[in-house]
């Protein structure tokens, strides 16, 4: 028996892996890529098994092209991992590979550090003289560079010299081409602690030896709010772990990625540290890959993708801020990071750390239940005060673009006294709608079931969800009058009201238009640590991970629309925003203070939140997910469709539905709902339905889908609208 067939797993949206012959003398690995003819295409794949069976006869086998990679790029218990997820989240095996892949794997780039390549005249070059050169001016260059010594290829190349002018230069024997390896950091050898510690406190050493004690799997959830010493737990963690040569991966969200975090872990250890977040390049990523997988890299810190990092010797892994959204991933593979960072923590037998002050409902229910360990720190490091908290009662009251007269009065307190004031609101742009104040109409997307959101920066009309933009009208589309006005605040339109409450203080507002360019988020912040802006207007990226010593009062502008949102989530992020904004606010001297504007000041959940803390918030919150049958109760997979055709898209989930309850696995603990309309009907010209599937487990869900999927495919119209699987879906909409 001679195994000649590889089955290869391909970046094409299909859930099969494809059979080729291999010739004599390759030698293909399982988990290596290889070269293969695809079409008319050659693409590249990743060798899922070599067998020596086919569903086809061999003479319909085309042989495998080139073999790239003799070696496997992921060690089995990561291979297995990547092979779950695909499962799991309903995405196609050679899709997610191709995603764990730095962008230079994919396009065939060799899995192994490049030798650094650079160039030294020779004795020839050096006597050159440059005037014989005069119409060779990009030489000239080359040789003046050189005269001051070796230069790097890339560095060379970086100054607009191009390969063939080294080429011609390296030809008439005046340059040479000088080859250095990459230096091994045999960093163990060095290992150092590099700064004194401080002295932990009781919880902090009793959290520290309850998950050192164990160097085998084990889930933890410590959960302390912010300045208990988190990180210093972290620290504490990695240092027995770096000592014995292993290395660490911390993972942070998407916007916590900090010089300040990353230096912490540099100041305690003197051990190689690489970042991975989206901001890197090719170049850059594939480093980063090279140094975990090689060992030349002790700590990791990245954001969601860094997950998939292959590591010689992994010896933890660390989630902060374990409860953030940027942790779900939204479209192609929608995987989990937290979720999925406990299964590759249990693959590969090693303890895994969930850090938050406010953890997710899910997290606090795997406590709860005893899968996860729960550690605590109640204690504030240092000597920090909590900030004091009061709820405005606005019914009522008139309110200037959204601000009470208490609230301004407060504002205009701490205003005075020198200190800052952060107000956040979760609305971009001036008005959330442009309304006709003599009719009524409302100027609404022509491609979505919504209202224009007003940018008056810009004087457009901007829709928030197809991106569809246009000037302002001159005139109501119905009754022609031109007495238009905004409806609803957004913080555009606050930070103008501020300018005019406030005017002898600067306001500046943080969202996502403001900082769109890149680095302006960063100047932003150090802008608002010197002091330079008094009054800070955001929406909830502001709230994560800064700290901002200054700021003595914060005020959630609205919280009405997170209390009576249709996302069940949505009173869990609003009671993390709390808590996390509550905790930064302030320090010793100068204790913070955070005010919420409600119409319902006797709202269950929040009177939990203000009087008894986020725990007790989280149990009131986790009985009614119990009583309603929701996450972490049940599991659920949203199925998304639509098309320009209305009928379509209906009749296409209709059949799904008929689809999952045919299924064996179909019992009355899953239940099915919708088709329905998605909260946003409509999108860009295409309506939008869905279909939610709610099982008991995650074995049912993934069974259930595992055993349809392949029948919705063969659906006629499953080519024709555009439909997607979300398991574990994070939003709704
Ligand atoms: P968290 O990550 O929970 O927000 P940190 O680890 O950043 O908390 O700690 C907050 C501050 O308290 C930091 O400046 C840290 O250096 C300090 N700190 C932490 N633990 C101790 C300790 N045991 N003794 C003194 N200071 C501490
Ligand atoms: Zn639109
Ligand atoms: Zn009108």
């Amino acid at each position: 028996m001679t195994l000649d067939i590889a089955k290869v797993a391909l970046p094409v949206p299909l859930d099969k892996t494809f059979d080729y012959l291999i010739k004599p003398n390759t030698y293909p690995v399982i988990g290596g890529r290889v070269r293969v003819p695809f079409g008319r295409q050659h693409l590249i794949g990743i060798v899922v098994a070599l067998s020596d069976q086919s569903d086809f006869p061999r003479a319909q086998l085309k042989p495998l092209g080139a073999v790239i990679d003799s070696e496997t790029l992921w060690s089995p218990a990561l291979f297995g991992l990547l092979k779950w997820a695909s499962q799991y989240y309903q995405y196609p095996l050679g899709d997610t590979l191709a995603n764990a892949m730095p962008a230079l794997l994919r396009k065939g780039r060799e899995a192994s550090p490049t030798a650094l390549k650079s160039w030294a005249l020779t004795e020839a070059g050096r006597n050159q003289p440059l005037i014989s050169l005069k119409r060779a001016p990009r030489q000239v260059q080359v040789l003046t560079v050189l005269q001051q010594g070796t230069t790097s290829h890339e560095a060379l190349l970086a100054q607009e010299v191009s390969s063939a002018t080294l080429k011609t230069l390296s030809e008439k024997g005046w340059i040479e081409e000088k080859i250095e390896q990459p230096k091994q950091n045999d960093w163990l050898k060095h290992f150092e602690v590099t700064e004194e510690k401080p002295r932990l406190n009781e919880e902090q050493a009793l959290a520290i030896a309850t998950v050192n004690c164990n160097p085998d799997y084990g889930c933890y959830l410590l959960e302390g709010v912010t300045g208990s010493g988190k990180t210093e737990v972290y620290l504490n963690l990695l240092e027995p772990i770096l000592a014995a040569g292993k290395q660490a991966l911390i993972l942070v969200p998407e916007i916590g990625l900090t010089p300040q975090t990353i230096n912490r872990f540099k100041r305690r250890f003197n051990v190689p540290l690489e970042t991975i977040h989206s901001g890197l390049n090719d170049t850059e990523r594939l480093s980063a890959w090279l140094a975990g997988r090689d060992n030349q890299a002790g700590i990791i810190i990245g954001t969601r993708s860094a997950l998939f990092t292959p590591f010689a010797n992994l010896g933890i892994i660390i989630v902060d801020e374990e409860h953030d959204a940027s942790y779900k991933q939204q479209d192609s593979l929608r995987y989990h990071a937290r979720d999925i960072a406990v299964l590759r923590a249990n693959k590969e037998n090693i303890p895994v750390v969930l850090g938050s002050a406010t953890p997710a409902l899910e997290s606090l229910h795997n406590a709860k239940t005893g899968k996860y360990h729960h550690l605590t720190l109640t204690q504030r490091a240092g000597v920090a005060q909590k900030a004091r908290h009061g709820v405005l009662d606005i019914k009522g009251l008139y309110l200037e673009s959204g601000l009470s007269a208490p609230l301004i009065a407060q504002m205009r307190k701490h205003l005075q006294a020198g200190n800052q004031v952060i107000l956040f609101l979760n609305r971009r742009g001036f008005s959330p709608a442009i309304m006709c104040h003599e009719c009524g109409w409302l100027a609404d997307c022509q491609r979505c079931d919504i209202h224009y959101t007003f940018h008056q920066q810009t004087g457009e009309l901007r829709c928030h969800h197809c991106g569809g933009q246009r000037p302002i009208m001159p005139q109501c589309g119905d009754c022609g009058s031109t007495q238009l006005i905004p409806v609803g605040v957004g913080t555009e339109q606050l930070e103008q009201q501020l300018a005019t409450l406030f005017p002898e203080y600067k306001a500046v507002r943080i969202d996502r238009d403001s900082t769109r360019r890149k680095g302006s988020l960063e100047n932003y912040l150090e802008a608002i640590k010197n002091n330079e802006y008094q009054i800070l207007i955001g929406t909830q990226m502001l709230a994560k991970g800064h700290h901002f010593p200054n700021v003595t009062l914060v005020a959630l502008i609205d919280v009405d629309s997170a209390l009576f949102s249709n996302d069940f989530r949505a009173s869990e992020r609003l009671a993390q925003l709390f808590i996390q904004v509550a905790g930064r606010a302030g320090r010793a001297s100068k204790p913070g203070e955070v005010m919420l504007q409600t119409h319902h000041p006797d709202h269950a959940l929040l009177q939990d939140l203000l009087h008894k803390g986020y725990d007790s918030f989280a149990a009131t919150a986790l009985n009614e997910r119990k009583q309603a049958w929701l996450p972490p109760y049940t599991y659920l997979a949203l199925m998304r469709a639509e098309s320009n055709d209305n009928d379509q898209v209906l009749q296409f989930l209709q059949q799904v539905r008929n689809t999952f309850e045919a299924s064996p696995r179909f019992n009355q603990d899953v239940c099915i709902m919708g088709p329905n309309p998605a909260p946003l009907a409509r999108r860009a010209g295409r309506y939008r339905w869905q279909l939610l599937l709610q099982a008991p487990d995650r074995k049912t869900l993934q069974q259930l889908l595992c055993i349809a999927k392949p029948m919705v495919q063969l659906l006629p119209l499953a080519k024709k609208v555009r439909w997607s699987i979300d398991v574990e879906p994070q939003d709704l909409t």
